[in-house]
């Protein structure tokens, strides 16, 4: 809402809520948010969408496709794999692309739908809100009685509730950093790190370690505040989004002047009974109906609330909805322009395009040079030949064969010693004479054609040079 908007409707304007961060008192110390636990519609379907996600995520490092991790990011040793296939880093530009790619489609799909992503699937949000809040709930009880026990003295109650319930965060925060790292290293290196003793693998186990406490300090400690302040995606939210961007929003419209027409009975209100219920339930401690603001992960909890307080009021429900705010503004529903369709249709193609290049990647890379330091040789019959060195890169997980055969012009090509044979996933160097005739020659340099292949199958055709004689 903006301030002409207040203005023209009547609203105080609250504007402390821009000064700082809500999870930050005027002091500038961490206030600790307790928010209520959601219950509505949205949350259920957020649960459900949650134990797809995590399944999806736990699973994928025992997921293979050919006896390959479905996806294995090995930074360390520069080996990519990804839906089973092998990636190098002579296939970083796909990488680039594909990295490009997301930018511009994370940019589309905010100014569409804004925080969609953070509120429905980003691993933070399922991680905080669909388990550790979920245990503390469990454990320690809805807000009150957290806030209560946060309070009270040491007892034989809070030291029990305390114990059990960090125990259970660094065993999941366990799994969670187990699980990262068994992307990078793989689940076998992973279990062998398990499995074996400490000294074997002190690297590894301090990594383990490491990324086990560095979780348990997010879910238990730092919490919300990786939205609010480290993640660089809500940062970017004022510049991306515009009035058509579907938020969670508060209908100020309906909702305002805000306040309990029963105790104020001269005065005219609107819908919210300010009642505050969207605020207890946030769990980055905003007031919704202050607008869109950077803390806001649409997580929907401020819905559900919003939904149950209309529903006893007996109002209609969606007084905090998905909504424009020109949907807000006008009241007009939120339709598909031609805005939303062309940039709907920008975010398929390049999807489709970062598809089109996991798909249409060669197996294997081939570069051939004429020997350094030769010229050509001028055998009997004005025949001449080149020396080339090939090397080629496999990389399938299959052992190839590599047979090379001169396309254009007519002419010969003989390999220098053994055939080329190159295992998985690695590479093999080799020389070559490549013979013509002099008729064929068109100079002192002469393009030739190289086919590829391995099984009869043509892996792919290179150009290079020949060189000859001045005519
Ligand atoms: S829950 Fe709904 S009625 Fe209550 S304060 Fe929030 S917007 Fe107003
Ligand atoms: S304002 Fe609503 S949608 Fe946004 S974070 Fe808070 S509860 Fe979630």
């Amino acid at each position: 809402m903006t301030e002409l908007e207040r203005k023209v409707m009547n609203i105080d304007p609250p504007s402390e809520f821009r000064d700082r961060i809500a999870s930050i008192d005027d002091s500038g110390k961490r206030k600790w948010v307790f928010p209520l636990k959601p219950a509505g519609r949205f949350y259920r379907a957020r649960i459900w969408v949650s134990y797809l996600l995590l399944a999806i995520m736990f699973s994928g490092p025992f997921l293979t496709i050919n006896g390959r991790p479905v996806l294995l990011l090995n930074i360390l040793e520069r080996k990519f794999i990804i839906l089973g296939m092998a990636f190098w880093p002579q296939d970083s530009y796909i990488f680039v692309l594909a990295t490009l790619a997301f930018i511009v489609g994370i940019i589309l799909f905010t100014v569409l739908y804004g925080r969609l992503f953070c509120g429905w699937a980003c691993p933070q949000t399922i991680f905080m809100e669909m388990v550790f809040r979920r245990i503390e709930y469990l454990i320690d009880g809805n807000a009150n009685k957290q806030r209560k026990l946060a309070k009270q003295a040491w007892n034989i109650e809070k030291i029990l509730k305390r114990f059990l319930k960090h125990g259970i965060f660094f065993g999941f925060s366990f799994i969670i950093g187990n699980t990262l790292l068994a992307y990078i290293i793989g689940i076998d290196e992973l279990f062998n790190i398990i499995l074996d003793p400490v000294s074997e693998h002190v690297t590894g186990f301090s990594i383990m370690l490491l990324f086990s406490g560095m979780f348990y300090f997010i879910y238990a400690s730092f919490r919300e505040q990786v939205c609010t302040q480290v993640c660089p995606y809500g940062r970017f939210q004022s510049v991306l989004l515009d009035d058509k961007s579907i938020v969670v929003g508060y209908d100020f419209v309906r909702g305002e002047k805000r306040g309990n027409p029963k105790k104020n009975s001269l005065d005219t209100f609107g819908d919210c009974i300010d009642c505050h219920q969207c605020v207890h339930v946030c769990p980055t401690g905003i007031d919704i109906r202050n607008g869109t603001q950077l803390e806001c992960i649409n997580c929907t909890a401020c819905i559900d609330a919003c939904d149950s307080v209309m529903t006893r009021v007996k109002k209609p429900i969606g007084l905090i909805r998905y909504a424009s705010h020109t949907e807000i503004l006008t009241g007009a529903k939120d339709r598909m322009d031609f805005r939303n369709i062309g940039y709907s249709a920008i975010l398929f193609a390049l999807v489709f395009f970062f598809f089109f290049l996991l798909m249409t990647r060669s197996d294997v890379e081939t570069t051939i040079l004429r020997s350094y330091g030769t010229l050509y040789q001028e055998l009997e019959n004005k025949h001449y030949t080149n020396l080339y060195s090939v090397k080629v890169l496999n990389k399938t997980f299959d052992e190839m064969p590599i047979r090379l055969e001169l396309l254009e012009p007519k002419g010969d090509l003989n390999i220098v010693g053994k055939t080329l044979v190159v295992p998985s996933q690695d590479i093999t160097e080799g020389a070559f004479f490549v013979d013509l005739k002099g008729r064929f020659l068109t100079g002192t340099e002469t393009k030739i054609k190289i086919a590829v292949y391995s099984n009869e199958h043509l892996l792919e055709t290179l150009k290079t040079s020949f060189s000859g004689p001045r005519n």
